[in-house]
């Protein structure tokens, strides 16, 4: 950070960029560090603290020739009308000034990020957002997993996402073993490995439960319906199991993980703790190959950088070539620093054309069925990002702000409908509406069918116009 803010030292947009801050009527969240400590100037001095507006970050390298693009994931935002809330959506319960201030200087719109048929997965959804087609590209999240693992999947191998489960009798009891440690598990996945593994199946150990599980060959165990462990919990086992075609190798090898794992030295040590063992494995999401992406860069003519505190958005970003930012702070869940995530995502666009933050906290809160939680991320998101965002579009940043797909409350789960979008660009005015909900975004009309077109838009030398 610090080369970066030498460089900026002195430079004219600095002081703009302050000036600019200085005289912002909103302010984020009363606990918000991108407040300028001294606004009124731009000395040496103030641009070496490390609290700094963040917009010094980046701002030197802005020049007309150089444009930059911000986009703002926000995971699972989207939802349905409550009925226990006025039958507003968390997105119209959540006090949100800085979307509010935005949504009426861009495009306000819905874009359908899940082809039809296809599931409604984040990554899925996040492809269209990226610019790439599922129905082209996605295969499957197992497969992004391993990528993101930098497990290799040749032509006639299959990977499937291996879970370390716990069962008791005959019931799922906890999908993660209560959250297994990383030294614990990888002996378990180890042992399964010289137990089950041989020239066809292999096993690489991940993080904690999670593990890759690959098959070559036995085409046809991509045709088994297989049900993610988390969908069942307390579930009698005997009833998720896969099934159909290509199911028997899979519930061959799961059965014998639990000759491997129920006396495994491990699980006896942590039966004695009074902790669940991790007495089975569980295969979903299996994956073929990925057919090959074109670069980011290739594709779009721009240099990227994406931050998210999931490995599957990581994985998504490394297949296309964007660089994967290592934030301190940025976690899967409501804990996430949104702050510190905004910065270290502005301090990106210094080195490139683009930056995608993915923030995963609205989806986790839907998941979890918690109206508050949901409504909080919403409004931490608008407070600690998107006021920085405003400053961005002021200095000509093009913006793009979209959930990936909606995880409405109700159901605790993704579905594959459109979700409002907001698209900000230098030249381009409102179209109609006055906040960034789902009823708004219907109420103007524009409607993206294909997802994956929209980044040819944002990224367009044009300014984009819908009529
Ligand atoms: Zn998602």
């Amino acid at each position: 950070m610090k080369a970066v803010l030498g460089k900026q030292q002195g430079r004219k947009s600095c002081s703009r960029a302050l000036l600019k801050i200085a005289g912002r009527e909103e302010s984020g969240r009363e606990d918000s560090n991108l407040r300028p400590q001294r606004p009124e100037r731009c000395a040496l001095p103030i641009c070496a603290t490390p609290r700094l507006p963040v917009v010094l970050l980046y701002s030197a390298s802005m020049n007309a020739a150089n444009m930059k693009y911000f986009v703002l994931i926000m995971d699972g935002a989207a939802g349905w009308a409550l009925p226990a809330n006025e039958r507003k959506t968390c997105l119209e319960l959540a006090r949100t000034p800085h979307l509010d201030a935005l949504v009426k200087t861009g495009t306000l719109g819905l874009v359908h990020n899940v082809p039809e048929g296809m599931e409604p997965s984040s990554a899925c959804a996040c492809m269209s957002l990226l610019g790439y087609d599922p129905r082209v590209y996605y295969k499957g999240r197992g497969s992004i997993e391993a990528r993101s693992m930098e497990i290799p999947v040749r032509e006639g191998e299959h990977v499937f996402r291996c879970n370390l489960v716990s069962v008791r009798d005959g019931r799922m009891d906890s999908y993660s073993s209560g959250y297994i440690n990383n030294e614990e598990s990888r002996e378990l996945i180890l042992a399964l490995e010289a137990a089950v593994g041989d020239d066809e199946v292999s096993f690489f150990p991940g993080i904690s439960y999670r593990h890759i599980c690959k098959i070559k060959g036995h085409e046809d165990v991509l045709e088994a319906k297989c049900t993610p462990a988390h969908d069942i919990p307390g579930g009698v086992i005997s009833q998720y199991l896969p099934c159909g075609r290509g199911s028997e190798f899979l519930r061959d090898l799961m059965s014998r993980s639990v000759e491997v794992l129920e006396n495994h030295p491990v699980n006896v040590s942590r039966r004695a703790r009074g902790e669940v063992p991790a007495n089975m494995m569980w295969l979903f999401w299996g994956s073929g190959q990925i057919p090959p992406m074109p670069s980011f860069s290739e594709t779009y003519g721009l240099s990227s950088a994406i931050t998210s505190g999931v490995d599957l958005l990581q994985g998504l970003g490394k297949m296309v070539g964007m660089k994967v930012l290592d934030i301190p702070g940025v976690t899967g869940d409501i804990q996430n620093d949104y702050s510190a995530q905004i910065r270290g995502a502005v301090a990106a666009l210094d080195t490139n054309d683009m930056v995608v933050a993915h923030v995963e906290a609205p989806d986790e809160a839907g998941h979890d069925g918690s109206v508050a939680d949901k409504v909080e991320a919403i409004e931490r998101i608008d407070g600690d990002m998107v006021s920085v965002l405003r400053e961005l579009a002021e200095d000509g940043v093009r913006i793009l702000i979209a959930p990936d797909h909606p995880t409405p409350i109700e159901v605790q789960t993704h579905v594959a409908e459109p979700v409002p979008f907001l698209l900000c660009a230098e030249g381009m005015a409102g179209n109609g509406g006055a906040r960034f909900t789902e009823d708004e975004a219907a109420r103007t009309g524009v409607v993206v069918t294909d997802g994956f077109s929209l980044m040819g838009k944002f990224t367009a030398r044009e300014v984009p116009r819908w009529h």
